[in-house]
C-alpha cells in the first residue's frame, strides 16, 4: 500500500469515483510528466490525482499541439501510442489533410528516408514500456517508475533512446521547450528514461549507458527541425533519484491535503474531468503590470 489511511479519504467531495479500496489500492507510478507537472509553479492537484491516480486520460483534441504530436508519431511509425488507437487524422471538405499534418507527414517521411540513415541510427524497438522498482532509505517502501520510450536505436553500434517531437515553430523563445537553446531546457524526461534504461535488466543486462536524442521537427512553414543529444553524466544517478524522491514526497503531502482544486486555464484546458468539474475556468487571466 502507498498511502497511509490516517485520515479520512470519503471526504474528498465528489472524489473519489472508483472507490476508496481503490485508491488506497492504486500505487503511486513515478513517470517523468508527473514530475514535470509537480515541478510547475502552479497546477491543479486534482488534476494530478484524476490523470495519475485514477488513470484518467484527455484524448486529444484535433488541430492541438497534442494530437499533431500524436500524429506525428503515427506518420513515422505507424505508432498508437499510449492508448494503443490509431490516432484520427482529420481532413478537409475536398479529402485532404490540413496543411499542419501535410507537413508533419512530409516531414515522417523526410526523417526515415533521410535523417535517419543519414546519421546511422538503426532502428531496434518502437514504443517500449519501461517500469522499474525503486527502493532507498529516504522512501518508506518500494515505488515504481516508469516511461515510454519513442525508439531505441543502435547509431554505430551504440545504443541510443530517442524522442520524437513536434512543435509549431522551434525558435519560439517563448515556448515552454526552448528547443533552439537546449542548454536551458529541463531535461527530466531524457535524463529519467536514461536511468530508467540503464536499470532495466529485459533490455540492459549489463547496465550499458544510451545515448539520448530529441529529434524535434516543427509543422509550421519553415519546415525546420534540430536534433539534440543530451549526455549521461554519473553526477544524474542522484539528480534523477532525488527528484523522484521529491516528487513522491510532494504526492503524498497533496494526498494529505486532500488534492484541492487549484483552476486555471492552462490546467482545465486539458484536465480529464473538465467537463464535469465545477470549478473548471474556460477564460485566461489578466496580466496585471505595475
Ligand atoms: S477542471 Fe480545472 S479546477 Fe477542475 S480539476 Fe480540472 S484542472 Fe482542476
Amino acid at each position: 500500500m502507498i498511502f497511509s489511511n490516517n485520515f479520512d479519504l470519503t471526504s474528498l467531495g465528489q472524489l473519489p469515483d472508483r472507490g476508496l479500496q481503490d485508491l488506497e489500492n492504486t500505487p503511486i507510478q513515478i513517470s517523468q510528466s508527473l514530475l514535470k507537472d509537480l515541478g510547475k509553479e502552479t497546477f491543479c492537484p486534482r488534476r494530478l490525482y484524476e490523470s495519475y491516480i485514477l488513470g484518467k486520460r484527455t484524448d486529444a483534441e484535433e488541430g492541438t499541439a497534442l494530437h499533431k504530436g500524436v500524429c506525428f508519431e503515427y506518420f513515422i511509425n505507424e505508432s498508437t501510442g499510449v492508448g494503443g488507437k490509431k490516432p484520427h487524422i482529420p481532413t478537409k471538405k475536398g479529402g485532404e489533410m490540413p496543411v499542419d499534418y501535410q507537413r508533419l507527414k512530409q516531414q515522417a517521411h523526410f526523417l526515415n528516408s533521410t535523417v535517419l540513415p543519414y546519421y546511422n541510427f538503426e532502428t531496434y524497438l518502437d514504443d517500449v514500456e519501461l517500469t522499474t522498482e525503486f527502493k532507498c532509505d529516504e522512501l518508506p517502501h518500494p515505488i515504481f517508475v516508469r516511461g515510454r520510450l519513442d525508439r531505441l536505436a543502435f547509431r554505430d553500434g551504440k545504443l541510443c533512446v530517442i524522442d520524437f517531437k513536434a512543435t509549431a515553430d522551434i525558435d519560439n523563445e517563448y515556448a515552454l521547450q526552448a528547443w533552439r537553446s537546449p542548454s536551458t531546457m529541463d531535461h527530466t524526461q531524457a535524463y529519467l528514461y536514461m536511468w530508467l534504461f540503464i536499470r532495466n535488466k529485459d533490455y540492459n543486462s549489463h547496465g550499458y549507458i544510451p545515448d539520448f536524442y530529441y529529434f524535434v521537427f516543427e509543422w509550421g512553414p519553415k519546415s525546420d527541425y534540430t536534433i539534440i543529444q543530451v549526455k549521461w553524466e554519473q553526477s544524474k544517478f542522484r539528480e534523477v533519484e532525488r527528484s523522484i524522491i521529491d516528487g513522491y514526497n510532494k504526492m503524498i503531502d497533496l494526498h494529505q491535503k486532500k488534492w484541492p482544486k487549484d483552476p486555471s486555464y492552462y490546467e482545465c484546458k486539458d484536465c480529464p474531468i473538465k467537463n464535469v468539474c465545477d470549478s473548471r475556468k474556460i477564460v485566461k487571466d489578466i496580466k496585471i503590470v505595475q
